[in-house]
């Protein structure tokens, strides 16, 4: 079978892994690497060089059963990280680490008026959130939530709202909006039991060497970069698809778009045959992270030793989170969610921009009824925006998806399904 699949991030990838070994197949990226939302920033800092991934970089022993099997097979290695937070909120000038592990932290329960009350907020979100993250409630807003919380507002507007917004990366002002699910999917999950880190795991080498390694692992795939897909059209006559790109038209008889909610609405606009797909995802409402890769310390809270791998600053008006890629090493190389127009950090290495969907209740709906037009004249429709809250995992998931209906026999997706199976135990 002729396939071609469209958009070479961590779905396109998969989705190409799982078919090579039994099919004809070409991937289309409109980028000059390949990756997608999986990108590394190479920063030479002190002579030393480090590789930053500034689109997605953790994921979790149990949480990501495809995701944690597709490496292993593919053999990819990890690095383990404590997930250790700060909050800081920069116009009351406090901080809470957390969980509260070290002495000073532990002893900042007792002395600091916010810190204990803050943590027992937090605990009693992640308890009203359980019932909602183990049944999918998708429905459920954040502002509905928050309301139904017995905390002090307070600690509802000065703590749990920003911290929550700030770790998802959501734009502040919309946070009430977005569906509590999403928001509280990890933290239910990952909350250490004791005072302890839960311990996540990246890839080493970064992203980028997970990305090259799934490609060498491909045998009769053929990537082109530098490929913008502009329109799909279905012909009736052979039931095949026509690519086209500025250059060229492919003919193919099954095609993946795995190009994200936005760049699949913007290249189904002018696909006819396609109508019923385009109209769903055009009601995807996305939004621009912006993120830095820099060495500012004026981004992080003021005192070092509150720093965290995660610390998520709250300045009265927007909530944001920095990742201190440095922390093992006690270095200066940051990556933060940044608004632009407030101006970028000092000692900026690199910056990069992702659209991604506003995950509201209306998101869940839209994301059930791409459902509906799956397979409509051999096209599916893949990408981490069409399975639950858009992790790593839920890309692969979009994959295995669509190629168990493409060609369910293929090896690949045989075996990973069987070693998926053990990770979910
Ligand atoms: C800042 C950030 C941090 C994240 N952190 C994590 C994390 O730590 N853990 C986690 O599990 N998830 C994380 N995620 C979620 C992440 O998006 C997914 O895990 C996953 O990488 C998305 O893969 P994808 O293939 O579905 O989409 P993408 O990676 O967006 O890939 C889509 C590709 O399609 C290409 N494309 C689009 N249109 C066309 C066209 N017309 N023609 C050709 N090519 C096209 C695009 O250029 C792109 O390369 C993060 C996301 C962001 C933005």
């Amino acid at each position: 079978m002729r396939i071609g699949i469209i958009g070479s991030g961590g779905s396109g990838m998969s989705a190409a892994w799982l078919l090579d070994k039994n099919h004809d197949v070409t991937l289309f990226e409109k980028r000059n690497y390949l990756g997608g939302h999986t990108h590394s920033v190479e920063v030479i800092l002190n002579g030393k060089n480090h590789i930053i991934d500034d689109g997605a970089a953790w994921f979790s022993p149990s949480i990501y059963p495809y995701f944690n099997a597709y490496l292993d097979i593919v053999g990819v290695e990890f690095d383990w990280i404590p997930l250790s937070l700060t909050y800081y909120n920069q116009s009351k000038q406090q901080v809470n680490c957390m969980p509260p592990v070290t002495a000073r932290n532990i002893l900042a329960m007792f002395t600091s008026r916010t810190t204990l009350p803050e943590l027992l907020a937090l605990n009693k979100a992640v308890n009203a959130a359980k019932t909602i993250v183990a049944n999918k409630q998708t429905s459920v807003d954040f502002k509905t939530f928050i309301d139904g919380l017995s905390v002090s507002e307070k600690i509802k507007e000065n703590f749990l709202k920003p911290l929550l917004s700030g770790l998802w990366g959501a734009p502040y002002d919309e946070t009430n909006t977005f569906s509590i699910y999403p928001l509280m999917k990890y933290i239910v999950y990952h909350k250490p039991s004791g005072l302890q880190y839960y311990n996540w795991k990246t890839m080493k080498g970064g992203t980028k060497n997970y990305i090259a390694t799934v490609h060498k692992n491909l045998k009769k795939t053929t990537t082109i970069l530098n490929a913008e897909v502009q329109k799909i059209e279905f012909n009736k006559e052979n039931n095949t698809v026509q690519v086209f790109t500025k250059d060229n038209t492919y003919s193919f008889d099954k095609l993946i778009i795995t190009g994200g909610a936005r760049d699949s609405a913007m290249l189904l606009k002018n696909s006819i045959d396609y109508n019923q797909a385009f109209e769903i995802l055009n009601q995807f409402k996305c939004y621009k992270a912006t993120l830095a890769t820099h060495s500012d310390v004026s981004l992080m809270p003021p005192d070092r030793k509150d720093w965290s791998v995660v610390n998520v600053t709250f300045n009265g008006v927007d909530s944001y989170a920095t990742i201190w890629h440095g922390s093992k090493n006690n270095e200066d190389i940051f990556c933060s969610y940044i608004n632009p127009d407030n101006g970028l950090p000092k000692n900026l290495h690199h910056t990069s921009e992702w659209w991604l969907p506003c995950e509201t209740p209306e998101f869940y709906q839209l994301q059930n009824q791409l459902a509906t037009v799956q397979g409509i004249n051999n096209v599916y429709l893949g990408g981490d925006y069409t399975h639950d809250i858009g992790s790593h995992e839920d890309a692969i998931l979009s994959s295995v998806n669509a190629v168990e209906k493409i060609a369910p026999d293929s090896e690949r997706l045989i075996e990973l399904k069987k070693a998926a199976a053990l990770y979910k135990g």
